[in-house]
């Protein structure tokens, strides 16, 4: 009775208090949690269609990535699901604790940025150092940023896809059949960046924010300045940092000065003003506004609007 009794408060708690669903090893489904939406957007359409698979992400629709705080009960997610994917960055420190005392046998866990060629972090001429990444005592710190090149994202895809069809609740040639569609989408929107990049009569971007785009700009070759490196807490920028942008768009005949989703845009619109070109938003997918939640906006539809706001930077 004592037992019973136990049980039912810890699972009114749970409910209660944390909104945590019960894991698998009661409900018979699979609970994946994921970080941050690229992955989450991976992985749930990897499983479309598929009934007894549970996708959470833990960041809520607008939240800045960067200032996330895990609540309680995002803590008791990770450590009740059966498969954890996180980008494994240096914006995931919080989360060095919780997965050190993760029973790891009961359940898969996967970085993102183990599953590609992880880059240096770049500082590019006029860029803003990064106050905290200097003061860490770590000799290389990687851009943490993998998924924003698409060929990366084919590779965590694939690796994901690996991932699921191990568990017992996953439909293997249901899931083999969206992971096969779902490369071939990224495969077209690869080409689409490819195609714009070597059709354009520019090859320099300005970014007026923070930067989180080292893998894309490398990957399909393409130059920029920008404010702040990818994860930069300071989005003040100095009057010199101002000044060198606003020289660049102007020496390059730049038409288009870019801005980050979430942004205020307060460099961009100031750089704007002052040489006429346009802000248009080179979106990073770190997460999605509301309106974008509530538009069902995708890596790729948000990717396809990067393309079109390329195509019009790089004309
Ligand atoms: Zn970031």
């Amino acid at each position: 009775m004592k037992k019973i009794t136990g049980w039912i408060v810890s699972v009114a708690l749970c409910l209660s208090f944390f909104g945590c669903s019960p894991s698998s090893k009661t409900d018979g489904s699979l609970n994946i949690v994921c970080t941050i939406f690229p992955q989450y957007d991976f992985v749930r359409t990897l499983t479309e269609g598929q009934e007894n698979v549970d996708v959470t992400l833990l960041l809520k629709a607008g939240q800045e990535s960067h200032d996330y705080d895990p609540s309680s009960g995002d803590i008791a997610s990770i450590h009740d699901c059966d498969m954890f994917i996180y980008v494994g960055g240096e914006s995931d420190h919080w989360l060095d604790e919780i997965l050190s005392t993760t029973e790891e046998e009961n359940k898969k866990i996967l970085a993102l940025m183990d599953m590609v060629d992880p880059l240096e972090e770049e500082t590019v001429e006029g860029m803003e150092e990064s106050e905290e990444g200097h003061n860490d005592l770590s000799l290389e710190e990687y851009d943490e940023h993998v998924w924003t090149s698409p060929k990366n994202a084919m590779e965590i895809v694939r690796q994901l896809a690996g991932a699921l069809v191990s568990f017992p609740e996953i439909d293997e040639t249901m899931l083999r059949q969206k992971e096969s569609a779902y490369l071939d989408a990224l495969s077209e929107l690869d080409k689409e960046i490819e195609k714009t990049v070597s059709e354009g009569n520019k090859d320099t971007i300005v970014v007026a924010d923070r930067f989180p785009f080292r893998y894309l700009c490398e990957d399909y070759g393409i130059e920029y300045f920008a404010a702040f490196p990818g994860c930069a807490a300071s989005t003040e920028p100095s009057s010199a940092t101002l000044l060198f942008l606003t020289d660049k768009v102007k020496e390059l005949s730049l038409s288009v000065v870019f801005k980050i989703e979430m942004s205020a845009a307060n460099i961009a619109n100031h750089i704007a003003e002052e040489t006429g070109a346009k802000v248009l938003t080179l979106h990073s997918c770190h997460n999605r506004t509301v309106e974008e939640e509530e538009r069902n906006e995708t890596y790729l539809s948000l990717m396809e609007q990067n393309v079109e706001n390329l195509k019009e930077a790089l004309k």
